[in-house]
């Protein structure tokens, strides 16, 4: 799908939605991620031939986050053209490493038992690929038709970049901007500090944006192409998002006795619509508890347990 003459949107089916992968065509060609394991072969590579391009002329890729649906792509990519690897410092380990998110989230909530667990993947899925490039905010990435700014935007991971073209007025944001999540989700997933979040958010407010492009269709929104109203909108709905969950949270606290970790992931679950391909929401119940500790508003009460603050 052509966006601009030189950026066009790939979309990878991911079970009910897509995971977008932006192309940036000129002499050579640049890629901001890169879709799952068989994304290239089946979507990415077909794509680029229908438009008379070649893959092995991708010289660039920039994962914007350390996600499989995003960098899982990028291995094949590499073996095929060589292209430079680039991501943020806090989220490269997880591409190099892709058993690591695994590991990290089921050392966070054991009693979960997260799927895959490190073992149940594939060995195609263990096999990382080798950041080339370190990526920090403030940075200019040259992706050949125009050249962008790194925009550090953590909350959903630490790591999470956007690249913002501030002559066109366009920012790529990965998964940075959750909204209210995707149909697959429960709300969104914030894997990183809800704080750090919510500034990234505001900071993303503060940018003349024409055009957002997000790698999937968030909720409320039904588009992952957002023009300038829209992209208001949706950063605005994702700060409102979260504030909700939290005022959720407390409230649910501050009426029991004491909570336990497990209902209130249960409790936040059925908010969001009991849809059985959901993914847990213990990541964003987990940064909310953080948050709401720190402003000691609740209380750890033994291991899994919160009351409120006295
Ligand atoms: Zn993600
Ligand atoms: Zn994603």
């Amino acid at each position: 799908m052509k966006i601009t003459e030189d950026i066009h949107l790939v979309k990878c089916p991911l079970q009910s939605i897509f995971t977008g992968v932006y192309v940036v065509l000129g002499d050579r060609i640049s890629l901001f991620d890169a879709g799952m394991p068989a994304s290239p072969e089946s979507t990415i590579f077909p794509y680029l031939k229908s438009l008379g391009r070649d893959p092995s002329e991708i010289s660039l890729v920039i994962a914007s986050h350390g996600h499989d649906d995003h960098f899982g792509g990028i291995k094949t990519i590499k073996e095929k053209s060589g292209a430079i690897v680039a991501a943020h410092t806090d989220d490269a380990a997880y591409i190099e490493d892709p058993t690591k998110l695994w590991i990290d989230l089921n050392r966070r909530f054991p009693a979960y038992h997260l799927k895959p667990t490190a073992d149940e993947l594939s060995e195609g899925e263990k096999m990382g690929v080798k950041v080339d490039r370190l990526l920090e905010d403030g940075m200019i990435v040259d992706l050949g038709t125009f050249k962008a700014r790194v925009v550090h935007a953590p909350g959903h991971t630490k790591g999470s970049i956007c690249l913002y073209d501030e002559e066109r007025k366009i920012i790529f944001t990965g998964d940075s901007v959750q909204g209210r999540g995707t149909v697959l989700q429960s709300g969104p997933l914030i894997y990183g500090e809800l704080d750090e979040y919510l500034g990234s958010m505001e900071r993303l407010k503060s940018l003349d944006l024409d055009t957002m492009l997000l790698d999937h269709e968030y909720l409320p929104m039904n588009s992952a192409v957002l023009g300038r109203v829209e992209a208001l909108k949706i950063l605005e709905e994702s700060i409102k998002c979260v504030g909700e969950i939290s005022k959720f949270i407390l409230d649910k606290i501050n009426s029991s006795h004491m909570a336990e970790f497990f209902y209130l992931v249960d409790e936040v679950k059925a908010l969001h619509g009991a849809n059985p391909a959901s993914m847990s929401p213990c990541s964003i119940v987990d940064a909310v508890l953080k948050s709401l500790e720190k402003r000691q508003l609740i209380k750890r009460s033994g291991l899994d347990r919160w009351i409120r603050a006295p």
